[in-house]
């Protein structure tokens, strides 16, 4: 069970997993995100690499507000990362995305649970840092019928000591289409806006690596490789 954003991180998370020889069911929320072109950016990125299953689930967190990614009345912060945990922190959506995944996952026999939280290249969230992936995981053990019969959960999380340049680096290898995935917080009729934290980190990392960033370079619309994937994964909402 991979929960797939559309974003660099959970994309390169698929591929990892892919490689490893999982059978991947890729779970995609759409919880009402000021960048909703994530949701089609994850399809077509499932279709690319793979996966036999691409669920979308919808869970609209506006309902609550709280966060720049969510609340049209808080702006995403540009310029610049700045000190604290930032505005576009999303109140416990690690947590309410794994609980999900894990439903699922129960449902459908699936014992791994893989997420693409980062503690290094990131805006400071509480929820990507290796200490609430492992409070998880007891939890998850702990909450559920196939836990307490005996099954073992376990919660992936890769990424979680990798900089931004290592993970794209380890997806270049694993052949992942960057050109398919979205970082920005904030698009501009689906284009990356630039200045947001994700935008500044993600063209950071790619400067890193030394090679351009085919969203930001891009200069044919993106999708055309999504287009020649051989086969779609079965979705489903
Ligand atoms: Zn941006």
């Amino acid at each position: 069970m991979v929960l797939l954003s559309g974003g660099l991180d959970s994309a390169t998370v698929l591929a990892m997993a892919q490689e490893k020889g999982y059978e991947c069911h890729c779970l995609t929320v759409a919880y009402g995100q000021r960048h909703a072109v994530e949701i089609d950016a994850a399809r077509k990125l499932a279709a690319a690499l793979g996966a036999v299953e691409h669920k979308v689930l919808r869970l609209d967190l506006r309902d609550i507000g709280g966060s720049a990614l969510t609340d049209d009345a808080i702006s995403v912060p540009k310029g610049g990362l700045q000190d604290g945990i930032p505005a576009t922190y999303v109140p416990a959506r690690n947590t309410l995305f794994l609980a999900l995944a894990l439903g699922y996952a129960e449902v459908i026999g699936a014992r791994d649970l893989f997420i693409g939280v980062n503690a290094v290249d990131y805006s400071g969230y509480p929820d990507c840092r290796p200490e609430f992936v492992a409070a998880f995981e007891t939890l998850a053990n702990l909450a559920t019928k196939a836990g307490v019969e005996g099954a073992r959960f376990q919660i992936h999380a890769p990424l979680v000591s990798m900089t931004k340049a290592e993970i794209i680096r380890q997806g270049l290898r694993l052949g992942v289409d960057y050109g398919l995935t979205t970082s920005c917080y904030d698009p501009v009729d689906g284009d990356p806006c630039g200045q947001c934290d994700s935008c500044l980190i993600r063209s950071a990392a790619f400067a890193e690596v030394g090679v351009p960033d085919p969203v930001c370079d891009r200069s044919e619309p993106r999708g055309t490789i999504a287009n020649e994937a051989p086969s779609e994964p079965r979705e489903s909402t």
